[in-house]
């Protein structure tokens, strides 16, 4: 399936490639805040606590002087479960600060999930908050093998666990530097099904992430304003912590040029628009299911969307329609930014400003080619194939999976989105397929395979092939196609499954029985018959 490139038909920014920061991303980051020390940085919208951003910087120092209190050292790793919260980034950035990469976990997961992601990445410590608590303790019974833990809470914490709150307050801890680093090492390690397969480890490097939030606030695309003595921007940060979009276009973006980032633990539509209104939000992030709800609802209007200068939208295919209802809805001159990109490439694609439709163009230092699916041909301008990447971004490869890097990232270094699109005359592309297997359901990803292994634990399963099917409110859902070895139901299959994965992975697409699933004559299932049918 991976052919060389040839040189032709490569688009790159409009925009001429710029220098690019490298070592420990937490210095970058934070490199700026001594600009405007006593601004807040991040604030919960439930409880209020804040932090400036010289308290971020202490408790940076903090938290990472606790972890080598601890013995933890460069190239350990710690794991973050979580709801949205001021202290999500404290942790995450003062733990690589000192060279511990974190990796991130779903925080509705279930025990059997969670102790996978655990024993997986190879994690020796973990944060939780109140609501993670129960199913953490579950995982760690299935874990089998003690792993340290810190809770962040309001209540006192169980025995023998350390609360996170007083660690960050605690004076009498010694203050880290960030450690100095070349960058190629491991920050972050989200995990993704990419093109095929279970979910993987993504090894994203230090400078993957410094790279990623320096393209992305190139003023040709940056939509938000540093701060001054009267003006502050801010970000309403309720996409989850757990994906790509959370950490780096909301929370490094933000907190690099000093933004104030609201978090919100749990997506409430009803207090959505009311927590606009109230924090002054100048920059919207949204994915395509609450863009729709966007479009609905009575209370978006001229009046409540006052203080929003842009609305971005990614991480899943976003409906044109909507996007001029939004415009409809709202001021004219409020700018609308899509977003597109992977985890295993972070954000390529986003609307310049000043651009008046929603174009996705590369980011600089971005390259993107279209190749014929079946020759691997690039192709030119307004023909459709699979979208193939390079970025600085690029993660280093799958944790422990030489065999998927490979079929992702090819020779030449071309990434193989498995997304299908096409550029047109303007150098601005289109997305409108997608050729792996992964299911997107509420912008969130669902890996078909992993489903099926499940599911295939069932005792009446005899086969079993997941497809995603279009959804409502949802975008996608789930759908099992499910060969049986003795009688059995769909309210069956449901309450099986409901015990083992997450809320999102449930099957909304539905069950349905059949005599055979299409297959290769190798026994393969074949994907593309199961979603044709
Ligand atoms: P993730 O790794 O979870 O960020 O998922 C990446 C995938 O989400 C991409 O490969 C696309 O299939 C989809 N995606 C992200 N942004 C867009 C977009 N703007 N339009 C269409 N699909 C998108």
């Amino acid at each position: 399936r991976r052919y060389s490139s040839t040189a032709e038909h490569i688009v790159s920014s409009a925009v001429p490639d710029i220098p690019l920061p490298t070592g420990n991303v937490a210095t970058y980051i934070l490199e700026t805040t001594k600009r405007w020390p006593t601004k807040t940085a991040l604030e919960c919208a439930v409880s209020g606590r804040k932090y400036t951003y010289g308290q971020v910087v202490d408790a940076v120092a903090r938290w990472g002087g606790y972890l080598a209190t601890l013995g933890m050292q460069k190239g350990d790793r710690l794991a973050i479960m979580m709801l949205n919260c001021p202290e999500y980034m404290l942790v995450m950035l003062g733990a690589m600060s000192v060279g511990i990469s974190v990796t991130v976990i779903n925080s509705s997961y279930t025990a059997g999930e969670v102790c996978q992601q655990l024993q997986d990445s190879d994690t020796s410590l973990l944060v939780h908050d109140d609501v993670t608590e129960k199913v953490v303790e579950a995982a760690l019974t299935l874990l089998k093998k003690p792993l340290r833990r810190v809770t962040n809470t309001d209540t006192s914490p169980p025995a023998g666990v350390p609360n996170l709150r007083s660690l960050l307050q605690d004076s009498s801890l010694h203050l880290a530097d960030p450690i100095e680093m070349s960058g190629t090492e491991t920050a972050f390690l989200p995990y993704s099904s990419g093109t095929t397969g279970k979910p993987k480890g993504v090894d994203v490097s230090h400078n993957a992430l410094c790279s990623n939030t320096e393209i992305f606030i190139h003023p040709n695309f940056l939509a938000s304003k540093f701060p001054t003595e009267s003006h502050h921007d801010t970000f309403l940060c309720y996409l989850p912590l757990f994906h790509v979009y959370g950490i780096v276009p909301i929370m490094m973006v933000g907190l690099h040029i000093g933004v104030k980032v609201v978090t919100v633990p749990k997506f409430d539509i009803k207090a959505f628009v009311p927590l606009i209104v109230k924090h002054k939000v100048t920059m919207v992030h949204t994915v395509p299911p609450v863009l729709n709800f966007m479009t609905q609802s009575p209370d978006v209007n001229p009046e409540s969307m006052k203080s929003v200068r842009a609305l971005l939208c990614g991480a899943a295919p976003v409906p044109q329609p909507s996007v001029k209802i939004i415009k409809e809805k709202t001021d004219k001159s409020l700018f609308f930014q899509e977003g597109y990109g992977m985890t295993e490439v972070l954000i390529t694609h986003t609307t310049p400003c000043g651009s008046s439709n929603a174009s996705l163009c590369c980011l600089p230092n971005v390259k993107c080619k279209v190749i014929d699916v079946e020759t691997g041909k690039s192709l030119p301008a307004n023909e459709k194939g699979e979208i193939c990447l390079k970025s600085p971004s690029v993660m280093t490869g799958y944790l422990n999976n030489e065999a998927a890097t490979r079929a992702t990232i090819d020779e030449d270094g071309w990434v193989h989105s498995g997304d299908i699109g096409y550029y047109d005359d303007n150098e601005s592309f289109n997305i409108v397929d997608r050729i792996k297997e992964l299911i997107k359901v509420k912008a969130m990803q669902v890996a078909p395979s992993e489903l099926e292994e499940v599911i295939l634990q069932h005792p009446k399963v005899k086969e079993v092939g997941v497809t995603g099917v279009p959804h409502d409110r949802f975008g996608e859902a789930p759908r099992a196609y499910v060969v049986t070895s003795s009688p059995t139901s769909e309210k069956e299959i449901h309450e099986f499954l409901a015990s083992h994965v997450a809320s999102h992975k449930q099957l909304a697409g539905g069950v349905i029985f059949v005599s055979e699933l299409p297959k290769t004559a190798s026994g393969k299932i074949l994907r593309r018959k199961l979603r044709e049918l």
